[in-house]
Protein backbone atom coordinates (compact mmCIF):
# COMPACT_ATOMS: atom_id res chain seq x y z
CA UNK A 1 0.00 0.00 0.00
CA UNK A 2 2.86 2.20 0.16
CA UNK A 3 3.76 1.19 -3.03
CA UNK A 4 0.54 2.63 -4.36
CA UNK A 5 0.33 5.96 -2.80
CA UNK A 6 4.07 6.33 -4.17
CA UNK A 7 2.42 5.14 -7.39
CA UNK A 8 -0.69 7.80 -7.56
CA UNK A 9 2.02 10.65 -6.18
CA UNK A 10 3.76 10.21 -9.38
CA UNK A 11 0.66 9.59 -11.36
CA UNK A 12 -0.80 12.91 -10.29
CA UNK A 13 2.86 15.04 -10.91
CA UNK A 14 2.84 13.46 -14.51
CA UNK A 15 -0.97 14.49 -15.12
CA UNK A 16 0.24 17.82 -14.14
CA UNK A 17 3.57 17.63 -16.36
CA UNK A 18 1.58 17.53 -19.46
CA UNK A 19 1.04 20.40 -21.29
CA UNK A 20 -0.90 19.57 -24.72
CA UNK A 21 -3.66 16.89 -24.63
CA UNK A 22 -2.21 14.32 -26.67
CA UNK A 23 0.76 14.21 -23.80
CA UNK A 24 -1.99 14.12 -21.45
CA UNK A 25 -4.01 11.03 -23.70
CA UNK A 26 -1.06 8.73 -23.75
CA UNK A 27 -0.49 9.38 -19.98
CA UNK A 28 -4.15 8.12 -18.76
CA UNK A 29 -3.18 4.99 -21.31
CA UNK A 30 -0.26 4.25 -19.80
CA UNK A 31 -1.60 4.24 -16.02
CA UNK A 32 -5.29 3.74 -16.64
CA UNK A 33 -5.26 1.98 -19.86
CA UNK A 34 -5.11 -2.05 -20.20
CA UNK A 35 -1.88 -2.33 -19.46
CA UNK A 36 -1.56 0.59 -17.29
CA UNK A 37 0.07 0.70 -14.31
CA UNK A 38 -2.88 0.97 -11.72
CA UNK A 39 -4.67 -1.43 -13.55
CA UNK A 40 -1.66 -4.05 -13.46
CA UNK A 41 -2.15 -3.23 -9.17
CA UNK A 42 -5.63 -4.35 -9.48
CA UNK A 43 -4.79 -7.85 -11.27
CA UNK A 44 -2.12 -8.25 -8.89
CA UNK A 45 -4.99 -8.86 -5.93
CA UNK A 46 -5.00 -12.10 -6.92
CA UNK A 47 -1.76 -12.80 -5.02
CA UNK A 48 -3.37 -11.31 -1.63
CA UNK A 49 -4.81 -13.14 0.96
CA UNK A 50 -8.81 -13.77 0.64
CA UNK A 51 -9.61 -11.32 3.74
CA UNK A 52 -6.97 -8.38 3.05
CA UNK A 53 -8.64 -8.36 -1.05
CA UNK A 54 -11.83 -6.05 -0.40
CA UNK A 55 -9.89 -3.31 1.76
CA UNK A 56 -6.59 -3.25 -1.19
CA UNK A 57 -9.31 -3.40 -3.94
CA UNK A 58 -11.21 -0.37 -2.36
CA UNK A 59 -8.34 1.54 -2.21
CA UNK A 60 -6.91 0.90 -5.39
CA UNK A 61 -10.39 1.77 -6.88
CA UNK A 62 -10.08 4.71 -5.01
CA UNK A 63 -6.49 5.70 -6.38
CA UNK A 64 -8.10 4.78 -9.83
CA UNK A 65 -10.87 7.40 -8.99
CA UNK A 66 -8.47 10.29 -7.67
CA UNK A 67 -6.08 9.93 -11.20
CA UNK A 68 -9.23 9.97 -13.12
CA UNK A 69 -10.35 13.41 -11.77
CA UNK A 70 -7.24 15.05 -11.93
CA UNK A 71 -6.85 14.01 -15.71
CA UNK A 72 -10.71 15.12 -16.25
CA UNK A 73 -9.53 18.23 -14.52
CA UNK A 74 -6.50 18.91 -16.59
CA UNK A 75 -8.18 17.81 -19.86
CA UNK A 76 -10.72 20.71 -19.50
CA UNK A 77 -7.53 23.59 -18.28
CA UNK A 78 -5.57 22.37 -21.20
CA UNK A 79 -8.77 22.32 -23.56
CA UNK A 80 -9.89 25.96 -22.39
CA UNK A 81 -5.84 26.78 -22.73
CA UNK A 82 -5.89 26.15 -26.40
CA UNK A 83 -9.45 27.93 -27.11
CA UNK A 84 -7.24 31.03 -25.52
CA UNK A 85 -4.66 30.71 -27.85
CA UNK A 86 -6.01 30.08 -31.16
CA UNK A 87 -8.12 33.58 -30.03
CA UNK A 88 -5.12 35.13 -29.09
CA UNK A 89 -3.75 34.22 -32.37
CA UNK A 90 -6.74 35.16 -34.45
CA UNK A 91 -7.74 38.37 -33.12
CA UNK A 92 -9.48 41.27 -35.24
CA UNK A 93 -7.85 44.54 -34.75
CA UNK A 94 -10.30 47.23 -34.83
CA UNK A 95 -7.92 49.92 -34.80
CA UNK A 96 -6.47 48.98 -38.36
CA UNK A 97 -7.85 50.69 -41.09
CA UNK A 98 -10.38 49.14 -43.39
CA UNK A 99 -9.86 47.72 -47.03
CA UNK A 100 -12.28 49.84 -48.78
CA UNK A 101 -15.33 48.90 -50.67
CA UNK A 102 -15.30 46.99 -54.44
CA UNK A 103 -17.16 49.47 -57.25
CA UNK A 104 -18.98 47.75 -59.37
CA UNK A 105 -18.91 48.02 -63.17
CA UNK A 106 -21.13 47.11 -66.29
CA UNK A 107 -20.25 43.87 -67.97
CA UNK A 108 -18.22 44.20 -71.00
CA UNK A 109 -20.86 42.75 -72.87
CA UNK A 110 -23.18 45.24 -72.07
CA UNK A 111 -20.49 48.59 -72.40
CA UNK A 112 -20.60 47.17 -75.87
CA UNK A 113 -24.35 47.09 -76.32
CA UNK A 114 -24.70 50.51 -74.82
CA UNK A 115 -22.00 51.94 -77.23
CA UNK A 116 -23.70 50.11 -80.16
CA UNK A 117 -26.87 52.01 -79.06
CA UNK A 118 -25.50 55.19 -78.56
CA UNK A 119 -23.82 55.32 -81.96
CA UNK A 120 -27.05 53.98 -83.59
CA UNK A 121 -29.31 56.76 -82.15
CA UNK A 122 -26.99 59.26 -83.45
CA UNK A 123 -27.49 58.19 -87.09
CA UNK A 124 -31.21 58.01 -86.27
CA UNK A 125 -32.02 55.06 -85.21
CA UNK A 126 -34.67 53.80 -82.78
CA UNK A 127 -33.63 51.14 -80.06
CA UNK A 128 -36.55 47.78 -80.15
CA UNK A 129 -37.50 44.96 -78.57
CA UNK A 130 -38.99 42.00 -78.23
CA UNK A 131 -39.78 38.77 -76.81
CA UNK A 132 -36.95 36.06 -76.43
CA UNK A 133 -40.09 33.08 -76.53
CA UNK A 134 -40.84 33.40 -80.22
CA UNK A 135 -43.01 31.99 -82.49
CA UNK A 136 -42.76 30.36 -86.25
CA UNK A 137 -43.95 32.50 -87.79
CA UNK A 138 -41.85 35.98 -86.49
CA UNK A 139 -38.81 33.79 -86.18
CA UNK A 140 -38.98 31.91 -89.36
CA UNK A 141 -41.63 32.14 -91.57
CA UNK A 142 -42.72 35.82 -91.57
CA UNK A 143 -38.75 36.06 -92.60
CA UNK A 144 -38.87 33.76 -96.09
CA UNK A 145 -38.23 30.59 -94.10
CA UNK A 146 -40.80 28.54 -95.77
CA UNK A 147 -41.51 25.60 -93.94
CA UNK A 148 -38.65 22.52 -94.48
CA UNK A 149 -36.51 25.37 -95.85
CA UNK A 150 -33.06 23.80 -95.37
CA UNK A 151 -32.02 27.63 -94.01
CA UNK A 152 -34.17 26.79 -91.04
CA UNK A 153 -31.40 23.55 -90.31
CA UNK A 154 -28.49 25.76 -89.86
CA UNK A 155 -30.35 27.42 -86.74
CA UNK A 156 -30.22 24.55 -84.37
CA UNK A 157 -33.33 26.03 -83.02
CA UNK A 158 -34.66 25.25 -78.93
CA UNK A 159 -38.12 24.53 -79.48
CA UNK A 160 -41.20 24.21 -76.34
CA UNK A 161 -44.20 21.97 -76.89
CA UNK A 162 -46.88 23.92 -78.68
CA UNK A 163 -45.01 25.26 -81.23
CA UNK A 164 -43.25 28.02 -79.31
CA UNK A 165 -39.15 28.10 -79.39
CA UNK A 166 -36.36 30.84 -78.24
CA UNK A 167 -35.72 33.26 -80.88
CA UNK A 168 -32.48 32.39 -82.93
CA UNK A 169 -31.67 35.27 -83.90
CA UNK A 170 -33.04 39.34 -83.27
CA UNK A 171 -34.66 39.35 -86.78
CA UNK A 172 -38.10 38.40 -85.70
CA UNK A 173 -38.14 42.02 -83.95
CA UNK A 174 -37.74 43.66 -87.66
CA UNK A 175 -41.01 41.62 -88.22
CA UNK A 176 -42.79 42.93 -85.33
CA UNK A 177 -41.48 46.70 -85.71
CA UNK A 178 -42.74 47.06 -89.12
CA UNK A 179 -46.21 45.11 -88.35
CA UNK A 180 -46.36 47.42 -85.66
CA UNK A 181 -44.99 50.82 -87.13
CA UNK A 182 -44.85 50.54 -90.78
CA UNK A 183 -42.71 52.88 -92.98
CA UNK A 184 -40.59 54.44 -92.64
CA UNK A 185 -38.93 52.93 -90.08
CA UNK A 186 -34.97 52.96 -88.95
CA UNK A 187 -34.52 50.46 -85.81
CA UNK A 188 -31.77 48.52 -84.43
CA UNK A 189 -32.71 45.68 -81.86
CA UNK A 190 -29.98 44.28 -79.85
CA UNK A 191 -30.89 41.55 -77.68
CA UNK A 192 -30.44 37.53 -76.50
CA UNK A 193 -30.88 34.76 -78.78
CA UNK A 194 -30.18 31.20 -78.63
CA UNK A 195 -29.17 28.64 -80.25
CA UNK A 196 -28.15 24.54 -79.46
CA UNK A 197 -24.48 25.34 -79.78
CA UNK A 198 -21.03 26.00 -77.45
CA UNK A 199 -17.46 25.97 -77.71
CA UNK A 200 -14.67 28.44 -77.75
CA UNK A 201 -16.69 30.59 -79.99
CA UNK A 202 -19.83 29.72 -79.55
CA UNK A 203 -22.46 30.02 -76.81
CA UNK A 204 -25.96 28.46 -76.91
CA UNK A 205 -27.06 32.11 -75.73
CA UNK A 206 -25.29 34.98 -77.19
CA UNK A 207 -26.08 38.62 -77.73
CA UNK A 208 -26.96 39.99 -81.83
CA UNK A 209 -27.86 43.72 -82.66
CA UNK A 210 -29.75 43.57 -85.60
CA UNK A 211 -30.64 47.00 -87.90
CA UNK A 212 -33.24 47.45 -90.45
CA UNK A 213 -33.90 50.65 -92.13
CA UNK A 214 -37.15 51.30 -94.57
CA UNK A 215 -38.03 54.07 -96.74
CA UNK A 216 -38.14 55.06 -100.33
CA UNK A 217 -35.35 54.82 -102.37
CA UNK A 218 -33.06 52.79 -99.58
CA UNK A 219 -30.03 51.57 -101.27
CA UNK A 220 -27.23 49.02 -101.00
CA UNK A 221 -25.04 52.10 -100.82
CA UNK A 222 -26.35 53.40 -97.78
CA UNK A 223 -26.07 50.12 -96.29
CA UNK A 224 -22.67 49.95 -96.98
CA UNK A 225 -22.02 53.58 -95.58
CA UNK A 226 -24.14 52.92 -92.29
CA UNK A 227 -21.78 49.62 -91.52
CA UNK A 228 -18.31 51.25 -91.98
CA UNK A 229 -19.68 53.96 -90.45
CA UNK A 230 -20.90 52.41 -87.14
CA UNK A 231 -17.31 50.13 -87.46
CA UNK A 232 -14.73 53.02 -87.45
CA UNK A 233 -17.03 54.47 -84.71
CA UNK A 234 -17.09 51.66 -82.53
CA UNK A 235 -13.45 50.47 -82.82
CA UNK A 236 -12.24 53.95 -82.87
CA UNK A 237 -10.14 53.63 -85.53
CA UNK A 238 -9.93 53.33 -89.51
CA UNK A 239 -10.71 50.28 -90.70
CA UNK A 240 -11.01 49.00 -94.53
CA UNK A 241 -14.87 47.26 -94.96
CA UNK A 242 -15.30 44.57 -97.75
CA UNK A 243 -18.68 42.60 -98.57
CA UNK A 244 -18.75 39.20 -100.03
CA UNK A 245 -21.46 38.03 -101.39
CA UNK A 246 -23.62 35.12 -99.41
CA UNK A 247 -27.39 34.21 -99.08
CA UNK A 248 -30.06 34.69 -96.27
CA UNK A 249 -33.43 34.12 -96.53
CA UNK A 250 -34.80 37.76 -95.52
CA UNK A 251 -32.36 39.66 -97.94
CA UNK A 252 -32.20 39.79 -101.26
CA UNK A 253 -28.78 40.33 -102.45
CA UNK A 254 -27.13 39.22 -99.34
CA UNK A 255 -23.80 39.64 -97.69
CA UNK A 256 -20.68 39.01 -95.94
CA UNK A 257 -19.29 41.93 -94.24
CA UNK A 258 -15.79 41.77 -92.99
CA UNK A 259 -13.49 44.66 -91.87
CA UNK A 260 -9.69 44.75 -91.56
CA UNK A 261 -8.17 42.99 -89.13
CA UNK A 262 -8.07 45.11 -85.51
CA UNK A 263 -5.25 43.21 -84.21
CA UNK A 264 -2.79 43.80 -87.58
CA UNK A 265 -4.29 46.22 -89.34
CA UNK A 266 -4.73 44.01 -92.25
CA UNK A 267 -1.32 42.45 -92.07
CA UNK A 268 -2.25 38.84 -91.31
CA UNK A 269 -1.93 37.23 -87.67
CA UNK A 270 -3.42 34.45 -85.83
CA UNK A 271 -6.69 35.86 -84.72
CA UNK A 272 -7.54 37.10 -88.57
CA UNK A 273 -6.02 33.14 -89.35
CA UNK A 274 -3.61 35.10 -91.65
CA UNK A 275 -6.29 37.01 -94.05
CA UNK A 276 -6.05 40.53 -92.66
CA UNK A 277 -10.16 40.43 -92.67
CA UNK A 278 -12.27 39.75 -89.90
CA UNK A 279 -16.45 38.44 -90.57
CA UNK A 280 -18.45 40.95 -88.00
CA UNK A 281 -21.54 41.07 -89.93
CA UNK A 282 -24.36 39.64 -92.43
CA UNK A 283 -26.38 42.27 -94.52
CA UNK A 284 -28.39 42.64 -97.48
CA UNK A 285 -31.52 44.03 -99.10
CA UNK A 286 -34.49 43.46 -97.63
CA UNK A 287 -36.62 40.78 -99.15
CA UNK A 288 -39.28 42.08 -101.40
CA UNK A 289 -41.18 38.81 -99.63
CA UNK A 290 -40.63 40.33 -95.84
CA UNK A 291 -41.48 43.38 -96.53
CA UNK A 292 -44.96 42.13 -97.96
CA UNK A 293 -45.52 39.51 -94.86
CA UNK A 294 -44.87 42.43 -92.60
CA UNK A 295 -48.01 44.57 -94.27
CA UNK A 296 -45.56 47.32 -95.98
CA UNK A 297 -45.72 48.08 -100.15
CA UNK A 298 -42.67 46.50 -101.19
CA UNK A 299 -43.18 48.34 -104.85
CA UNK A 300 -42.86 51.81 -102.96
CA UNK A 301 -40.38 51.00 -99.68
CA UNK A 302 -37.11 49.35 -99.89
CA UNK A 303 -34.60 48.44 -97.24
CA UNK A 304 -31.58 47.33 -95.53
CA UNK A 305 -31.09 45.08 -92.44
CA UNK A 306 -28.24 43.63 -90.87
CA UNK A 307 -26.90 41.39 -88.55
CA UNK A 308 -23.87 41.31 -85.60
CA UNK A 309 -22.67 39.35 -82.78
CA UNK A 310 -22.47 42.19 -79.66
CA UNK A 311 -20.11 39.37 -77.98
CA UNK A 312 -17.99 39.05 -81.03
CA UNK A 313 -17.88 42.90 -81.51
CA UNK A 314 -16.63 42.84 -77.65
CA UNK A 315 -14.47 40.11 -78.05
CA UNK A 316 -12.96 42.31 -81.05
CA UNK A 317 -12.68 45.49 -79.15
CA UNK A 318 -11.56 44.37 -76.14
CA UNK A 319 -8.95 41.72 -76.94
CA UNK A 320 -11.07 38.52 -74.77
CA UNK A 321 -9.85 35.39 -77.13
CA UNK A 322 -12.62 33.11 -75.23
CA UNK A 323 -16.51 33.68 -75.55
CA UNK A 324 -17.20 31.77 -72.65
CA UNK A 325 -15.30 34.14 -70.75
CA UNK A 326 -18.12 36.33 -70.83
CA UNK A 327 -20.28 34.09 -69.17
CA UNK A 328 -18.37 32.43 -66.47
CA UNK A 329 -19.13 35.26 -63.94
CA UNK A 330 -15.87 35.44 -62.73
CA UNK A 331 -14.81 38.72 -60.66
CA UNK A 332 -11.04 38.72 -61.52
CA UNK A 333 -12.01 38.92 -65.59
CA UNK A 334 -14.89 41.09 -64.76
CA UNK A 335 -13.02 43.71 -63.04
CA UNK A 336 -10.77 44.39 -65.36
CA UNK A 337 -13.76 46.16 -67.35
CA UNK A 338 -14.31 48.66 -64.58
CA UNK A 339 -13.03 51.42 -65.71
CA UNK A 340 -12.89 50.73 -69.49
ZN1 LIG B 1 -5.08 39.93 -87.93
Amino acid sequence: MQALTALVEQALAEVGGCTDLGALDATRVRWLGKKGALTEQLKSLGGLAAAERPAAGARINEAKARLQAAIEARREQLGREEIERALAAGRIDVTLPGRGEMRGGLHPVTKARLRIEALFRAAGFEVATGPEIEDDFHNFEALNFPPNHPARAMHDTFYFPGGKLLRTHTSPVQIRAMLERGAPIAIIAPGRVYRCDSDMTHSPMFHQVEGLKVDEGVSFANLKAILHGFLQAFFERDLAMRLRPSFFPFTEPSAEVDMSCVFCDGRGCRTCKYTGWLEIAGCGMVHPNVLTASGIDAERFSGYAFGAGIDRLAMLRYGVSDLRLFFESDLRFLEQFRTL
